[in-house]
Parts: structure tokens; C-alpha cells; sequence
């Protein structure tokens, strides 16, 4: 039963997480957060250099292993921002030399599906909805498919911008959750529904509506916020609520159409935006509707964390995929790695 590290560090969290034969003994993680303003690499890859130490202390001490428990380290290697990408990459080969165990290189949004694994889901269609990333993936004929994703900035991203032009700090979502539950349906504005079943509860604002094929977008919808912004005609929290209506079923939408086209009965929702309530509303409801299975890891693995690292980097490390001391020089970040790239031999 090996015992792996896994070290997280693609965007604002830098985590490690130590698991033992599927089980995960610690998971730690320290994000980085503003009061106002995003995320500026440089800044992200400082908060992971002055807390990496700390982090690794603390998920050793609660897995409660000594170091030489350690079979290999898996670190994440793409896809992310290069600056905190090589934060983890070089604590990685560290550790490596340090313990003397092998390096294991794991995809981020693989590891994202593959932790999937541990709420029972077997062959999921996953909805990965992150800061940066947005997709649809399945296994298919030999590799992780994308079936649609966006096609200009990751959900998370686009939420955290608009939250950004609002006034509220990094990250956004949490904010924008909160604000949409005080928006409030005005009755009036639906005479026609009054005295039948009215959907819904919050004060809705037409907004645009943008799948293309598979694909979604969200760059002319946060335009078209910020607009309504600025306009002084609606309130922040009815344009939280009506952003999390309308981007929340384009994601439900093409996760239904990807269930339908690969026959496969399984949803797994995962990265940090699935942790907003609304959404696991919506797909609950969508697979309760044409009888699929909704799995949804808790929070703590839903954010970016090391633990999924170290879960994905065991399934790799007992099929043999490792880099020794000696071969530590041929592994490098992958900043702009496609789920699709990656090459699924331990499956
Ligand atoms: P990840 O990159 O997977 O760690 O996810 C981070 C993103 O998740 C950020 O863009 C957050 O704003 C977003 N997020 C976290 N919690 C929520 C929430 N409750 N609702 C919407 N978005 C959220
Ligand atoms: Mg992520």
C-alpha cells in the first residue's frame, strides 16, 4: 500500500494532501485571497513560497506518518499559471531528492475527475466548472474527451471579474451565492404566472444565453453585466441571481447533452464553482429528470487541493508511471495542458 504526497499549486491555492491506498489522510491547503482586486501571478506564486513549508509540516503531521512513510511525491503539472506552477514543480523535485522517491506528474483537471472516484461514480460525465477551467470531459476510447467547454474564460474567472467590477474581492463566487439569495422576485413582473407554480425566486434579468454546439461563453454575458452595472437600474444582487440562472443551466445544458451523446448515466460535478449550492441544485434536478446518478465530492475536494493530487498520483504511481532522481530533469510544467493530451495508460 503506497503512501503518496501530492502537491497542488496551479492557481490561488497551494495544498498538499497525503494519501494511503485510496484513503486520504491530511489534505491542507492555503489559498490566496484579496479584499479587492483578483489575482496577479507573481503575488500567488509569493503566497505559495512563504506557506509551502508550513503546509508540508502540517499535512505530514496530520496523516501522521514520518517522512520515510513516503513512496513518491505527485505534483501537479498543468494545466496553470507558470509562476505558481513552478512554486510546486520545484518543492516537488525537492522533496524527490530530499526523500530519495519518485516524482509523479499529475494532470490538474484529470485529477479534478479522478477524485470523482471516491463519492462511488465509476464512469461519470464530469461538469468541471473552475476559475480557469470549463469543461465537459468523459473517458472515451482511451482518453479523457472533451465534449464541450468554454471558449473564452472559465466560469470561476468570469464570476470572480464581474465580482471585481462590483467591489467584492477574490474569490467572488461565495459573494455572488450570498448576493442571489437576497435578490427577490417581484410578483408583478409575472402576472401571467401568478396564481401558477412560479419557478422562480429571485428577481430574473433577461440575460444573454450563449451555447454554441457543445461550447459555452461568458465574455459577452459579463459584458452585458457590467452594463446593466452601471445602467443604475438593477440591483447587484438581481444580477447575481439572474448570472447564476442563466450560466448555471448553459453548464446544466451542455452536461445533459453530453450524458445523452455518450449514453453514460453518471454526472460528477467538480472545481470550486461546484460548490455554489444553486448549481448542485440545478443538476441534481436535470439528472433526477432523465434518471442519472449525481455525484458531488465534499468542498474541501472540490477546491483546488493536494489531496486529489495525491489520490490521482497513486492510481498513476501503481501502474508504474514515475520519474526516479536520476530522470528529474525530463519533467517540466505544463502550464497549457489539454485534458485531451494527456496520456491515459493507467486506465
Ligand atoms: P478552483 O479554481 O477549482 O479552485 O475554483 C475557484 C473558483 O471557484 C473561483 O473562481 C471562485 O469564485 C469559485 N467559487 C468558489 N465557491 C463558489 C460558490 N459558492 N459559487 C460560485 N463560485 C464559487
Ligand atoms: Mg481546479
Amino acid at each position: 500500500m503506497p503512501t503518496i504526497l501530492g502537491i497542488e499549486s496551479t492557481a490561488h491555492t497551494f495544498g498538499i494532501g497525503v494519501v494511503c491506498d485510496g484513503k486520504i489522510l491530511s489534505n491542507i491547503k492555503s489559498s490566496f485571497t484579496t479584499e479587492k482586486g483578483g489575482l496577479i501571478p507573481m503575488e500567488v506564486a509569493k503566497h505559495h513560497r512563504e506557506n509551502k513549508e508550513r503546509i508540508y509540516s502540517e499535512a505530514i503531521e496530520k496523516a501522521g506518518i514520518s517522512e520515510d512513510k513516503i513512496d513518491a511525491i505527485a505534483f501537479s503539472q498543468g494545466p496553470g499559471l507558470a509562476p505558481c506552477l513552478l512554486v510546486g514543480i520545484k518543492f516537488a523535485k525537492e522533496l524527490s531528492l530530499k526523500l530519495k522517491k519518485p516524482l509523479v506528474p499529475v494532470n490538474h483537471c484529470v485529477a479534478h475527475l479522478e477524485i470523482g472516484r471516491i463519492t462511488g461514480a465509476k464512469n461519470p460525465v464530469m461538469l468541471y466548472a473552475s476559475g480557469a477551467n470549463t469543461q465537459v470531459i468523459a473517458y472515451a476510447s482511451g482518453k479523457y474527451r472533451v465534449f464541450g467547454e468554454t471558449l473564452d474564460i472559465g466560469v470561476g474567472n468570469f464570476i470572480d471579474t464581474f465580482a471585481r467590477y462590483a467591489g467584492i474581492g477574490f474569490p467572488g463566487g461565495p459573494a455572488i451565492e450570498k448576493l442571489a439569495l437576497s435578490s427577490e422576485m417581484i410578483p408583478s413582473a409575472y402576472p401571467e404566472k401568478s396564481s401558477k407554480k412560479i419557478f422562480t425566486k429571485g428577481n430574473l434579468i433577461e440575460l444573454p444565453y450563449t451555447i454554441k454546439g457543445m461550447d459555452v461563453a461568458f465574455s459577452g454575458i459579463l459584458t452585458n453585466l457590467k452594463q446593466k452595472l452601471d445602467s443604475g437600474k438593477h440591483s447587484v444582487e438581481d444580477l447575481a441571481y439572474s448570472l447564476q440562472e442563466f450560466v448555471f443551466a448553459m453548464l446544466v445544458e451542455t452536461a445533459e447533452r453530453a450524458l445523452a451523446h455518450t449514453g453514460k448515466n453518471e454526472l460528477l460535478l467538480g472545481g470550486g464553482v461546484a460548490c455554489n449550492s444553486r448549481l448542485q441544485e440545478m443538476c441534481r434536478i436535470m439528472c433526477a429528470e432523465r434518471g442519472a446518478k449525481f455525484f458531488c465530492p465534499e468542498k474541501s475536494l472540490l477546491v483546488d487541493n493536494g489531496a486529489m493530487i495525491a489520490y490521482t498520483g497513486e492510481i498513476l504511481f501503481k501502474k508504474g508511471i514515475k520519474f526516479s532522481n536520476e530522470e528529474l530533469n525530463k519533467i517540466d510544467i505544463l502550464p497549457r495542458q489539454r485534458t485531451d493530451e494527456v496520456e491515459v495508460s493507467w486506465k
